[in-house]
């Protein structure tokens, strides 16, 4: 498994988890520590974004100094609990482009289908980084990252907050092109597709519906 997933366990992220793991923990306090987490998960997710140069003049001299390479990473969420990483990968990243793919499960047939897809162009130049905080099954993110493949995509990575030994089981046979970061590897899935210990409802939990 370890080759298909990273685990970034640094304490400050580990902290921020545990709070958000308690059911106590309100929408407002949530959502600003996935904020916060998303900048620490972000700084390591992108330790090896493409580099290009650009010759600038510092005040002494012409130099050829590292930017980031052209066109700009893409992030996608997978909606909705995917938009709580945005803002706080945005600020890392002012310039990159923002799409979505929302998914529903079918109740009948359990797979998911497409409501919503809006994805920027040149996606086969751009460093794609897909992210939704809870893998559980996998089978959204599976169907999220073919559709993103579809459009062109070849370089991208999934970033979550938690997931289930299951989804990474899932995910890394259907896309093992797709490296998986996340903050913690949880016990199982419950009967309901719940990851346990989790958190409950990421979306749910962000977004005060329940
Ligand atoms: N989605 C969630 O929001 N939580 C889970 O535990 C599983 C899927």
């Amino acid at each position: 498994m370890s080759e298909f997933v990273t685990v970034i366990d640094h304490p400050l992220i580990q902290h921020k988890l545990t709070i958000m793991r308690d059911k106590t923990t309100p929408s407002g306090l949530f959502r600003q520590l996935l904020h916060e987490i998303s900048l620490l998960m972000g700084y390591e997710l992108m330790r090896d974004l493409p580099l290009d140069t650009m010759t600038i003049e510092t005040p002494l001299e012409a130099m050829n100094a590292p930017t980031l390479f052209e066109p700009a990473p893409c992030f996608v969420s997978i909606l909705r609990a995917g938009n709580g990483f945005i803002d706080g990968l945005l600020s890392l990243v002012p310039t990159a482009a923002v799409g979505f793919v929302g998914l529903y499960r079918d109740p009948d047939t359990l797979k998911p289908v497409e409501y919503y897809q809006k994805l920027p162009e040149q996606m086969d130049k751009r460093r794609v980084m897909v992210v939704d905080p809870m893998l559980a099954t996998g089978h959204s993110a599976i169907a999220a990252v073919q559709n993103i493949k579809d459009s062109g995509a070849q370089d991208i990575r999934f970033l979550c907050l938690v997931a289930a030994p299951e989804g990474v089981d899932e995910f890394s046979k259907a896309h093992p092109d797709v490296h998986i970061y996340t903050a913690s590897i949880d016990r199982e899935l419950n009967d309901h597709s719940y990851i346990c210990p989790g958190l409950g409802d990421a979306g749910d939990r962000i977004f005060g519906t329940k």
